[in-house]
């Protein structure tokens, strides 16, 4: 598999872009949030990076989620069996997050296993959320909206200007709360274009944020992948999703077709 054995570097590189992205953007890098998307790599990768001491990973697919997170539950547990053993300290417990469009007949299975759901873009998706949430969690559902900035087409996201109206309906259900906003920028090579999504996508997020009426918790902007996970920091991102970036590009074979989702 090319540029396996280079993750280490490839991680390391990740975090100083963002943390020299950050500061251009007159923040601190340790404000942001590396999601690392899990959908392309191998379990081999996915321990190696935990072993870094990586605690927040993504996936876009329920299947590929349930997969990856029960292999990882695996392996932690055989952790915590050696470190109880030899007296060290326990690894940490690790934060999935679910970044694809969701079924909603997936709902409770993605739910049961992860810490944010970035990709909620209708209030049906929020009413199934609400009732899976009463039934498997002990607490809220933590969401975010996923907007399209961009009006693609072919593309999840509600539009902008529909957004603060589904935050407000979300806002009644008592299990699931709305943490922020998610959006992707279009298939452009173009970084003006792209520059331009992240700045209305920060726009909208403080302008919700500033209107009142959402909670204090409504903190979250998620924006930025591996080819521009460095201008979302700089407009205000405070989570970016790197998947090839970190792990390479997929191998052959792998399913490519759920990047479109
Ligand atoms: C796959 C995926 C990413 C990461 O893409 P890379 O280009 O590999 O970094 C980010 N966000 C979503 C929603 C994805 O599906």
């Amino acid at each position: 598999m090319p540029g396996r054995d280079s993750l280490k570097a490839r991680y390391e590189a990740v975090q100083t872009r963002v943390a020299e992205a950050a500061t251009r953007g007159g923040r601190n890098g340790g404000d942001i949030v590396v999601v690392a998307v899990t959908k392309h790599a191998a379990i081999d990768q996915i321990r190696e990076l935990i072993a870094l001491g990586h605690r927040d990973f993504g996936e876009n697919r329920t299947q590929t989620l349930v997969q990856h997170a029960a292999q990882v539950e695996d392996y932690l547990d055989r952790r915590r069996q050696l470190r109880r053993a030899s007296g060290g300290e326990l690894p940490a417990d690790i934060r999935w997050h679910m970044i694809g469009h969701l079924q909603r007949n997936k709902v409770r299975k993605t739910l049961e296993l992860v810490r944010l759901v970035h990709s909620v873009d209708s209030l049906r998706l929020a009413e199934e959320i609400q009732q899976a949430a009463a039934a498997v969690l002990d607490k809220p559902a933590e969401v975010l909206i996923q907007v399209n900035i961009g009006a693609e087409k072919q593309k999840h996201g509600i539009a902008p200007a529909a957004t603060r109206h589904l935050i407000e309906q979300i806002d009644t259900m008592f299990n699931v709360r709305v943490r922020g906003l998610m959006t992707m920028a279009p298939l452009t090579e173009d970084r003006a274009v792209i520059r331009s999504v992240f700045q209305r996508g920060r726009e909208l997020f403080e302008d919700i944020r500033r209107s009142g009426g959402v909670n204090e918790r409504f903190n979250i902007l998620s924006m930025g992948m591996s080819s521009d996970y460095e201008l979302a920091v700089e407009c205000g991102a405070n989570i970016v999703r790197v998947g090839t970036a970190i792990f390479g590009p997929p191998a052959d074979g792998d399913d490519a077709a759920d990047d479109l989702s």
